[in-house]
């Protein structure tokens, strides 16, 4: 698996904002979003393109287009929703998938109840949208899911990461050839806390996104 953690002057300054506790959600969301189109844009560094030739007012120019079948876009409800419009805002040809998680707090195991994923994902490039990779069973759940599919590679952007989700991550794919798996995310916290918070963290994303419910 690849970690990268975008290290840029306005990533560190967003995120700074979203950690303080008295960013109301209004403020919350807005931010989260800029830092999304931030995250996006490293995170498809690698998206697959097929040269095309244009016609400008000059003369004929050499480009690239993105390649088809386009990119699949899944937010990871209910906090992922937050960070949709951030990644659709450069990929707006992408297509939208929902996936649904809860966790079982006995087995903490996650599972799918919600899913809006086509059945075949064959060669498909997907990025999942999840702000918080705290102990790694939501993604892992999630990656499962979507390798069983077909995925051909598959980039999971985050706000934070802790340490022992990424390490869960990466022993849960490590032996998977046939599907590139990557995260990125604006900073890898501390560790988490025994309730299974990112500290320092920012909270619970979702709260923080929608209001505590
Ligand atoms: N989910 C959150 O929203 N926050 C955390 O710190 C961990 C998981």
């Amino acid at each position: 698996m690849r970690t990268f953690v975008v290290d840029h002057p306005l990533v560190a300054h967003k995120l700074t904002a979203l950690r303080d506790k008295r960013t109301d959600s209004p403020t919350f969301r807005r931010l989260a979003d800029e830092l999304v189109t931030l995250l996006a844009y490293e995170a498809t560094r690698d998206v697959r393109v097929e040269p095309v030739q244009v016609t400008t007012p000059v003369a004929k120019a050499a480009g690239v287009r993105l390649s088809r079948p386009v990119p699949l876009v899944v937010p990871v409800l209910r906090a992922g929703l937050g960070m949709l419009d951030g990644m659709t805002r450069l990929l707006p040809t992408a297509e939208v998938g929902f996936l649904g998680m809860v966790r079982d707090e006995t087995s903490l195991t996650a599972t799918a109840y919600a899913n809006r994923l086509p059945d075949d994902l064959t060669g498909r490039e997907i990025f999942v949208l999840d702000p918080m990779l705290a102990t790694g069973g939501t993604l892992i759940a999630t990656f499962e899911l979507l390798v069983k599919r077909g995925a051909a590679s598959i980039t999971a952007i985050c706000l934070l990461a802790a340490p022992e989700g990424l390490t869960r991550l990466d022993s849960a794919f490590a032996d998977v050839q046939a599907c590139r798996v990557t995260v990125i995310c604006a900073a890898v916290d501390d560790r988490l806390t025994e309730r299974g918070y990112i500290t320092p963290g920012l909270g619970d994303a979702g709260d923080r996104l929608y209001g505590a419910l």
